[in-house]
């Protein structure tokens, strides 16, 4: 059923585990993922989010999220910025006490985005083959509580990752994340490069993926 209302989403699902990446990791944390995404990066892992979900009103993820004691919860995807309803929402959770992330695939603009909400935004590198969809306006939207991710594949990703930082002087407005594509991109690799670059950076590994199986799902 598709949605109808500027009430409702559609949700692919919704569960509670602990934050796997960003500056939150390691807290219990409820998502909220969306069905549906235009891009389709290389390494994507949440292909199963392109397509199927229900349609939820929000007063039904209201209540869904009551099932869990925790007040920090990060809509992902899919796209969750593709339904642009979204924002409302967001600002019904944070005015209920929601501690609110969104991590977006870097292709919407986030200007829509209430300014309270965490914006975790992917810039798609090279290796994604999905580098001409980034909407390289939101690097000048991005602040001091937000994130900017690169996911990297390759030497040339970072290269890449490294020019766009020092173009946009993101160390000095924002929080920067290098990841690397599982089971692609040797860690130490990224982090002998970010050392000796001097980049101010996290890096960080899906810290899910380490505790449970890699293609586990709602993790
Ligand atoms: S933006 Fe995210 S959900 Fe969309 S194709 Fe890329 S990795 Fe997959």
């Amino acid at each position: 059923m598709p949605v109808q209302s500027l009430q409702e989403l559609l949700i692919h699902e919704i569960y509670c585990s602990v934050q796997g990446e960003s500056s939150f990791v390691g807290l219990p944390c409820i998502f909220v993922r969306t069905t549906g995404c235009r891009l389709r990066c290389v390494w994507c892992d949440t292909k199963h989010a392109y397509h199927e979900g229900s349609v939820f009103s929000f007063s039904q993820i209201q209540e869904a999220l009551k099932k869990w004691p925790y007040k920090l919860v990060e809509f992902t995807g899919g796209e969750p910025l593709e339904q642009p309803q979204i924002a409302d929402l967001m600002q019904v959770l944070v005015d209920d006490g929601y501690t609110v992330l969104v991590e977006t695939g870097g292709h919407v603009d986030i200007g829509f985005v209430p300014e309270a909400v965490h914006k975790i935004v992917d810039m798609k590198a090279p290796g994604s083959k999905m580098q001409k969809k980034n909407h390289y306006q939101n690097l000048n939207l991005v602040g001091r509580q937000d994130e900017v991710k690169f996911v990297l594949a390759d030497r040339q990703d970072y290269e890449w990752s490294l020019k766009l930082i020092r173009e946009y002087n993101l160390e000095a407005k924002t929080n920067l994340l290098f990841s690397t594509v599982f089971g692609v991109l040797p860690p130490d690799q990224v982090v002998e490069w970010m050392l000796k670059d001097g980049v101010n950076a996290r890096f960080q590994l899906q810290m899910h993926k380490y505790i449970w199986d890699p293609d586990k799902r709602a993790v």
